[in-house]
């Protein structure tokens, strides 16, 4: 029997579902319990020409909308998510394995609110009237065109909309291409969509690996590509979108500082340590993986961490009572037990995990290590999963040099009750998106990106606004040329 997962064709292109079985088959595998759910197929070159060449055509009509026409459909969209945010939740478990209890909350929701956000922004994107004495400027906000998102595997569903729903506001048109781990929540992203009223062609859905996203940065149609990825990957298409002279967003990974000074609510920062290390598995981008604790609580601090973690419910994601699952994948989990054993090696004290689950599906157990030092493999390199770094430290001044001290720059956040210590040390860090007595919250309403090797432009926000559209100006002379002959 066909496996409730299983999408009705591999890709989405031009209104409607479309399969072609001569591309590479892609397993999709439940991280749960490692049985494969369903399979789909890499985009063929004609696929991506076929999403290319409709997404094209598609734009100049849907740019020549209205902007609160536009919106409309976009939060026609929004509450077609919500409508069925269990559905979409169970959807986006299969394909990440992540609990329900975080996907009910986190994920068709956060993509309803951008496409509610931006629906609702759609309508109110003008330029300005400049005077010039008898003459004047005015400047018009206009679509890029065709845009290109390119996903990653921990929030499918949410960066399919947090792309989509800013381009579409705008008035471009979208070729997005999924994760090849998670190939199936942004197939139900174009669907909703387009039962809201988006144009055929509007916003469309290829699957595949490396190859396809390369074909789609480097092709000339392309004007903008946002990558949700690693910095090795980010750089590659950087770099190939710099030929074609494209605009980019670049979404990145990062090794975030999380500073807990000794004056902090322990309970608070305990909290806010576990959001930024433990959530989705420890697998997000902006987490707060190197956690410095200043020297007079580090202990305090440690054993409550210890008791707090200990609490975690390990087992079936379909189940609302876990509260942590398992790694995207077999190799993921390969890859943190990896720099589990390397912290071992390398003299850091395991507090608590440390090792794999003794249960079905790619389960670790939430780890901490304390003493860690700056040099530490573990300390210096994204693990992309649940492994905590308690670093100590004694001075303001030398944590904020130690927390800088990377070539990343996603997130950064601070635990004090002294709140001129709490800017003063928030300016100095060099992060994009920052936390003051709190950690990872991230609504649309604020920007989010990174700086340093995290990433290039913002996503979300009005900022997000700037990188999906271009500003054309217009001189308009009322008097007659003057001319030197
Ligand atoms: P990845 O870099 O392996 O892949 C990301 C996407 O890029 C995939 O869809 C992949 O198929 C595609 N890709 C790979 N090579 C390509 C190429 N040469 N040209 C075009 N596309 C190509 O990342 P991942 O393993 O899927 O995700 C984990 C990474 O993503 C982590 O580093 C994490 O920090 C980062 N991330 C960042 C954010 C953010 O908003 N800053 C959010 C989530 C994840």
């Amino acid at each position: 029997m066909t496996h409730p997962a299983q999408p009705k064709a591999s890709h989405f292109i031009n209104g409607a579902y479309v399969e072609d079985t001569a591309g590479t088959p892609i397993p999709v595998i439940y991280a749960a319990t490692g049985e494969q759910i369903a399979t789909v197929y890499a985009a063929t070159p004609a696929i991506v020409e076929q999403a290319l060449s409709t997404a094209k055509a598609a734009q100049k009509e849907w740019a020549k909308m209205t902007g609160t026409e536009r919106g409309r459909i976009l939060r026609r969209a929004a509450d077609i998510m919500r409508e069925r945010n269990h559905e979409l939740s169970v959807l986006e478990t299969y394909d990440t394995g992540k609990p329900l209890q975080e996907t009910l909350v986190a994920d068709a929701t956060s993509g309803a609110d951008a496409l509610e956000y931006f629906g609702g922004l759609a309508g109110s994107l003008t330029g300005e009237h400049i005077p010039m004495g008898e003459d004047w400027v005015y400047t018009v906000r206009e679509a890029l065109g065709l845009c290109v998102g390119i996903g990653a595997w921990n929030y499918p569903t949410q960066i399919a909309c947090w792309k989509g729903a800013p381009a579409l506001a705008c008035g471009n048109s979208m070729v997005f291409k999924p994760s090849e781990t998670t190939p199936l929540c942004a197939l139900k992203v174009a669907e909703i969509l387009h039962e809201a009223g988006a144009p055929a062609g509007i916003y469309n859905v290829i699957q595949g690996m490396g190859e396809v996203g390369g074909a789609l940065v480097t092709d000339p149609r392309v004007d903008k590509v946002s990558l949700t990825g690693s910095v090795p990957t980010g750089k590659k298409v950087y770099a190939a979108a710099a030929e074609g002279m494209k605009h980019v967003t670049m979404e990145l990974g990062g090794k975030s500082p999380l500073i807990i000074f000794d004056d902090a609510d322990i309970d608070n920062a305990v909290g806010g340590a576990i959001n930024g290390n433990f959530y989705s598995s420890g697998q997000v981008c902006s987490n707060g993986t190197r956690v410095f604790v200043q020297k007079g609580i580090k202990e305090k601090f440690l054993a409550r961490l210890a008791e707090r973690t200990g609490n975690a419910i390990l087992g079936d994601p379909m189940d609302e009572a876990t509260s942590f699952g398992p790694m995207v994948t077999e190799n993921q989990m390969n890859i943190v037990l990896g720099y589990i054993e390397k912290g071992k090696e390398e003299g850091a004290r395991l507090i608590c995990g440390g090792q794999r689950a003794d249960m079905p599906g790619y389960y670790i157990h939430p780890t901490v290590f304390a003493d860690v030092t700056d040099d530490m493999t573990i300390a210096r390199e994204e693990i992309f999963g649940p492994v905590m770094s308690v670093l100590d430290f004694d001075t303001e001044e030398e944590v904020i040099a130690r927390a800088n001290d990377t070539e990343f720059g996603l997130s950064a956040g601070v635990f004090t009750n002294d709140f001129s210590r709490a800017h003063r040390v928030i300016g100095q860090l060099e992060a994009g998106s920052c936390f003051i007595n709190s950690y990872n919250d991230a609504p649309v309403e604020a920007p989010f990106g990174g700086v340093k090797a995290s990433g290039v432009g913002r996503e979300n926000s009005k900022e997000a606004i700037k990188h999906f559209s271009q500003v054309k100006s217009v001189y308009v002379r009322m008097g007659d040329v003057e001319a030197a002959f």
